[in-house]
């Protein structure tokens, strides 16, 4: 089968996984016809392949151009890590216009001619060609990538139900009410105890699983939803992420929702950060991305 990787906007982080796969990477270029992956080989043109796997969200021009390529000339596309499922890291520059993003990074009287002219609003890979299979995570993690892999290599392409990170979570619940909200920065989280119930900000509940769920496990770092959306927060109308998050913190804190909701100084980072440019969520009402989203151009 002819492999492809393409990236698109993106920091290569998913690329690296690629790496990771060790001695899996020989077996895989062995037995495969790995032909394009840019961090690995030499070859600047996207070639017609089997399977391709696409790294990175849609953020100009060149990105666009690529992307409709790789439709043209693959039989099956995937989309590889959280910026090409759901916009990542990335779509938090949504909450800036295209202009304002330039006029930040590079000041006036940078000369952009022949640059790829930036999109407006970052959306993820699906919002412009049909994509086959998703595998989110930022970056997807190394053994679901590779029994992604094995599975798509032998003809199927699997796809996951996806329950939330706290299914994998093995931590036990602690006496209520705790103070908070907490930041990690003013304290170190107790390990083993469930962390949102001890006032941290955790996304858990309403990310994908998969991961293993080793941060809160294991490390005592509260989930930041590097795995995207649940399938329960995609598919099922009425769940707003920031509400759902704010009333499970407000009864963990006995506070009143609206003290936690001032509480978070910055909400579209605390509850969007992979997903704040996903048109799932933005169609929500009330929360979802919705107010982020109208205020474009508006934070500086
Ligand atoms: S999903 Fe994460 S690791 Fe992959 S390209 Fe985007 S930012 Fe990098
Ligand atoms: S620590 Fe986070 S992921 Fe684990 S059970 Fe609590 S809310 Fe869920």
């Amino acid at each position: 089968m002819r492999v492809a990787i393409v990236s698109l906007s993106s920091c290569l982080g998913c690329q690296m996984v690629f790496l990771s796969l060790e001695e899996y990477l020989f077996t895989l270029i062995n037995e495969n016809n790995v032909i394009h992956a840019p961090f690995i080989m030499d070859s600047k043109e996207q070639p017609e392949a089997e399977l391709v796997l696409v790294e990175g969200a849609v953020r100009n021009g060149d990105d666009y151009r690529k992307a409709k390529a790789v439709r043209e000339k693959a039989e099956r596309v995937v989309a590889m890590g959280t910026c090409a499922c759901h916009g990542g890291v990335q779509g938090l520059a949504n909450t800036f216009s295209a202009e304002r993003l330039m006029r930040r990074r590079y000041e006036a009287g940078a000369s952009f001619d022949g640059e790829p002219q930036l999109i407006d609003r970052l959306l993820p890979l699906d919002s412009y060609i049909g994509v086959d299979a998703y595998l989110p995570g930022c970056p997807p993690p190394l053994g679901l990538f590779r029994t992604f892999l094995e599975f798509a290599l032998a003809g199927t392409l699997p796809s996951r139900e996806g329950s939330s990170v706290c299914s994998e979570c093995d931590v036990s619940g602690i006496p209520l009410p705790q103070p908070g909200p907490r930041r990690t920065t003013a304290g170190a989280p107790q390990a083993g105890k469930c962390l949102l119930e001890q006032g941290y900000l955790c996304m858990g509940p309403l990310t994908r699983d998969g991961c293993g769920a080793n941060c809160v496990s294991e490390l005592a770092i509260p989930c930041s939803g590097c795995r995207g959306p649940s399938n329960d927060v995609l598919c099922r109308g009425a769940v707003d992420p920031q509400g759902e998050t704010i009333r499970r913190l407000a009864r963990a804190t006995g506070k009143n929702p609206r003290e936690v909701q001032e509480a978070i100084a910055d909400p579209a980072h605390a509850f969007f950060r992979y997903c704040l440019a996903e048109p799932l969520l933005r169609r929500r009402r009330p929360g979802g991305t919705a107010p982020y989203m109208y205020r474009l151009g508006e934070r500086e």
